[in-house]
């Protein structure tokens, strides 16, 4: 069952992004060498606390953190760890939060002091990825459309489209329906309608798509531990642009 929000509902989720895009920009400054991501998360959940939010993901389903730390060969679900980060590495922060009973859910990839061109070049295209989904998120377009547009620049750049893990719907639950997926066919599909919101996030790696799960029974790993990359934002649907919640005061227009 497909929940659309209306605008009020849409401005809840709005202000539960923005809190979400201020926490993540801070953690970002906090990834350096020698600093944690056990650290990391602590100060994840002291901020979103502060703010009178919830850490959604502490809990869910018994994960036990703030934060999914997802480092090199992790796709996502990584366990904070207290082992120090080393340069070149490559870190995703995965995030969620609820306030006032709406959800956020965003993630990033970063690298760890300098990284490789390689590394450099496989965020870049990840994030490009997102955004070529995103300008999809319009009403009439079908989810395969968003799909494609994720695959094709992924696959275009010799890069695995991982397929165990997809985007969602967001709202008052962190997964709703449907899923998003980041492959896909043009016109394929749910057809979107403005109110939906929905979180695409890309998991694009440099070699093969397939994956498996560690022993703590949550992360991801890829199975030929190529390193892998997450970029996510939560997206509102609406008659017109489609408006990223979680980067405050981001609309995309058509022609961008
Ligand atoms: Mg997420
Ligand atoms: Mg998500």
């Amino acid at each position: 069952m497909i929940y659309t929000k209306n605008p009020a509902q849409i401005q809840k989720m709005r202000d539960a992004g923005k809190l979400l895009h201020q926490v993540l920009e801070h953690l970002k400054t906090m990834i350096k060498p020698g600093m944690t991501t056990l650290e990391i998360d602590r100060e994840a959940e002291r901020m979103i606390r502060a703010a009178g939010a919830t850490p959604s993901f502490k809990g869910f389903e018994g994960f036990p953190f703030t934060i999914c730390a997802s480092v090199d060969e992790e796709v996502v679900h990584g366990f904070p760890s207290d082992k120090p980060l080393r340069e070149g590495q490559l870190l995703s922060v995965d995030c969620g939060l609820i306030l006032h009973g709406w959800q956020a859910d965003s993630a990033f990839s970063a690298p760890v002091g300098k990284a490789s061109d390689e590394v450099m070049k496989l965020m870049k295209v990840t994030e490009e990825c997102f955004w070529l989904g995103a300008k999809q998120a319009r009403a009439g377009n079908r989810l395969g459309d968003i799909g494609w547009a994720v695959q094709q620049h992924a696959e275009a750049n010799g890069y695995g489209v991982i397929r165990d893990l997809t985007g969602h719907g967001i709202g008052r639950e962190m997964h709703e329906d449907p899923s998003v997926p980041n492959y896909g066919k043009p016109g394929r599909g749910v057809r979107l309608v403005a109110g939906m919101t929905i979180a695409i996030e890309p998991m694009i790696s440099m070699g093969d798509w397939r994956v498996y799960v560690a022993d703590n029974e949550w992360s991801i790993l890829t199975r030929d531990h190529s390193v892998c990359s997450h970029y996510e934002h939560t997206i509102a649907i609406t008659d017109g642009d489609p408006e990223i919640l979680t980067l405050p005061g981001t609309v995309l227009s058509e022609d961008a």
